[in-house]
């Protein structure tokens, strides 16, 4: 299960952008001042990629392709999804779901507001599926949004991509004999994060509060913070057992395994970004000194590179 090759994005775009860092005082859009777009290069990226089918247990399974890794529950009340992809992918998602079962979508559940999550929630929804998130998922989707990080403003989602049940700390929904526990983070990622758990199977799918082997994306624009990503971590960890399936939000399938070493990743860079940035140093001569080489060579291969992470965690000691 830890063997799924690491997807989809062109990661010499990203790659490339990070040797700026040491020698320019940057604001994070300089990072992608010379590319097209982090959200435009998702959204390419997603038109273009396989969708692969991960079975786990229970009638559980992952969808991996379409940004956001995307749950599935199969059985006789229909389909339950977790995460909608982008809209691009929608004929592909489409053809891995009809693969999966014949049951129609009935439920959709959102992890949180971002586009990589909900974009796809519009034909969803269309397909006859109530969408549940929690609050601030619909406050974020229902006027314009900008993300700094990302250098892009969203518009207003259309009406048919809103949530339909909104929650502000825990739902239980009981779909296919199956009891889930949705519950809110607190700010963490951003501030609509939430835990999905399926009790029998022994399944949570934590959304963004995991990147399974790869640095994060933080979006302090809609409330996260380095803090929140620990905290939510610890939380994840406080929760589940060594045979516990954890879908993180990108990055492959992992386990209790894998969200210890994303905490010591975090915890780490954090201090040493925070000691750094104490001793009075800028962004660019934090970013000079290498407060990630240690983990660079593992986490710093995909769609967040080691300045650009730097940067966030800079932002928020
Ligand atoms: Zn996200």
């Amino acid at each position: 299960m830890n063997n799924v090759n690491l997807p989809h994005l062109s990661r010499r775009r990203f790659i490339a952008t990070a040797g700026l860092g040491g020698t320019v005082a940057f604001a994070p859009r300089l990072l992608f001042a010379q590319e097209k777009g982090i959200v435009p290069t998702m959204i390419d990226d997603a038109a273009q990629a396989k969708i692969e089918t991960h079975p786990l247990r229970r009638g559980i399974s992952v969808l991996e392709g379409s940004g956001g890794n995307i749950g599935v529950l199969t059985g006789k009340d229909g389909k339950l999804l977790i995460d909608s992809g982008f809209a691009v992918s929608k004929a592909r998602i489409v053809e891995a779901l009809n693969a999966l079962s014949a049951d129609p979508v009935t439920q959709l559940i959102n992890t949180h507001w971002h586009v990589d999550h909900t974009d796809g929630n519009a034909w969803v929804h269309s397909a006859g599926a109530t969408i549940t998130a929690h609050e601030n998922t619909k406050k974020h989707l229902s006027t314009s949004t900008r993300v700094e990080g990302w250098q892009y403003t969203f518009p207003p989602s259309p009406a048919g991509a809103l949530p339909t049940t909104i929650f502000d700390d825990e739902q239980h929904v009981h779909h296919n004999d199956t009891s889930i526990g949705l519950k809110y983070y607190g700010p963490a990622h951003t501030d609509s994060d939430i835990s999905v758990v399926f009790e029998e199977a022994d399944v949570i799918h934590v959304g963004d509060t995991l990147w399974n082997g790869i640095y994060p994306f933080i979006d302090y624009s809609t409330g996260g913070s380095i803090d929140g990503m620990i905290r939510a971590t610890e939380r994840n960890l406080s929760v589940i057992t060594e045979k516990t399936i954890v879908i993180p939000g990108h990055g492959p399938v992992g386990n209790k395994a894998a969200l210890s070493e994303f905490r010591d990743m975090l915890s780490t860079i954090r201090s040493n970004v925070a000691a750094l940035k104490k001793q009075g140093k800028s962004l660019s001569e934090t970013i000079a000194a290498r407060p990630t080489a240690a983990y660079d060579a593992k986490w710093g291969q995909f769609l967040i590179t080691p300045a650009f992470f730097v940067a966030l965690v800079y932002s928020g000691v």
